[in-house]
């Protein structure tokens, strides 16, 4: 067996230290920590990593930190709709979902998607439906809502504006990734979310976006992104970093470095992203204050962090 790594996030953005008291804090560690422990536990069992993005991914779906899943954010009519995509590094399989309603895991929908449709993407009523006869998990809108997400769309809810997960106080974008590297030298990616607070017109975000939020190739590398969509869709920003190491032959610090550094900022592409080469080595950057992150590398130490 190869060695094995794992690294999570759970958004990024301008997170001001001043409110970050040392309970919430303590919580937000303590959720990425349980995230990591997850996928370690497959990864430590001979397990692919697809499964441990997975699992991962939906121990931070379950929690209400974050901006998906459990505690996903409120569109213009009040509802949540998330999005969720992974990918397989060893054969390039996909799947994913967009605008989905009432999806304990949507992650877990998105596997669903790449196993049994035939798909890669698919949205809205149609995945609901595809999701009822597939017999994901399904929860009542109750299960969804989080108080401090439901004040953020109360200060929005009739006007335009259109927000990314965070209150005048604090920008933050409360998505979910993993990326892992299994024993078998095999690298998979995954990302979910809830999205913009108030979208209208069931606007879909870069995470669902193969290419965009998620992506991973065992030739190079696997990434998930956090960030401001739209931009992170425009730089095709998770797929740029594969791009940079395959046709440059760069390392993954330096292809993340351009990605993170030089070709969103120019797009407003405020946010970041985790990523891990089939060397098992971690790079977690962020062009803005704060990303909440962990990771455990090869030699087994748990890490998470939240300001840089
Ligand atoms: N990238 C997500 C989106 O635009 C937001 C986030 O990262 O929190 O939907």
């Amino acid at each position: 067996m190869t060695k094995t790594a794992l690294a999570v996030h759970g958004g990024a953005g301008t997170i001001a230290p001043e409110l970050m008291t040392p309970a919430r804090e303590k919580a937000y560690r303590e959720a990425l920590d349980l995230a990591l422990r997850r996928g370690h536990a497959v990864l430590q069992q001979g397990g692919p990593a697809l499964d441990a993005v997975e699992a991962a991914i939906r121990a931070l779906e379950d929690s209400p930190l974050f901006n998906a899943g459990k505690g996903s954010v409120f569109n213009a009519d009040g509802q949540h709709e998330m999005d969720a995509s992974l990918m397989n590094g060893s054969d390039l399989r996909a799947g994913a979902v967009a605008s989905v309603q009432n999806v304990k895991n949507p992650i877990t929908l998105a596997r669903i998607v790449m196993d049994r449709s035939g798909h890669v993407l698919i949205s809205g009523a149609g995945a609901f439906e595809f999701a009822h006869k597939q017999k994901a998990v399904l929860e009542d809108d109750l299960y969804f809502f989080d108080d401090f997400r439901y004040q953020q769309w109360k200060e929005m809810a009739g006007t335009d504006r259109v927000q990314l997960d965070h209150s005048d106080k604090e920008k933050k974008f409360g998505t979910v990734g993993a990326v892992a590297l299994d024993g078998n030298g095999h690298l998979a990616a995954g990302t979910s979310t809830g999205g913009m607070t108030n979208k209208k017109w069931q606007r879909i975000g870069d995470s669902p976006i193969i290419g965009a939020g998620t992506y991973a190739n065992d030739a190079t590398c696997a990434v998930s992104c956090t960030g401001h969509g739209e931009s992170f869709i425009r730089a095709v920003a998770a797929h740029d970093v594969h791009a940079l190491m395959s046709y440059k032959g760069l390392s993954l610090q330096e292809a993340v470095r351009i990605v993170v550094h030089e070709k969103l900022p120019p797009l407003d592409g405020d946010g970041g992203l985790i990523a891990i080469d089939r060397n098992g080595n971690i790079v977690l950057d962020f062009n803005c204050s704060g990303m909440y992150r962990g990771h455990v590398g090869p030699d087994g130490e748990f890490h998470t962090a939240i300001f840089r």
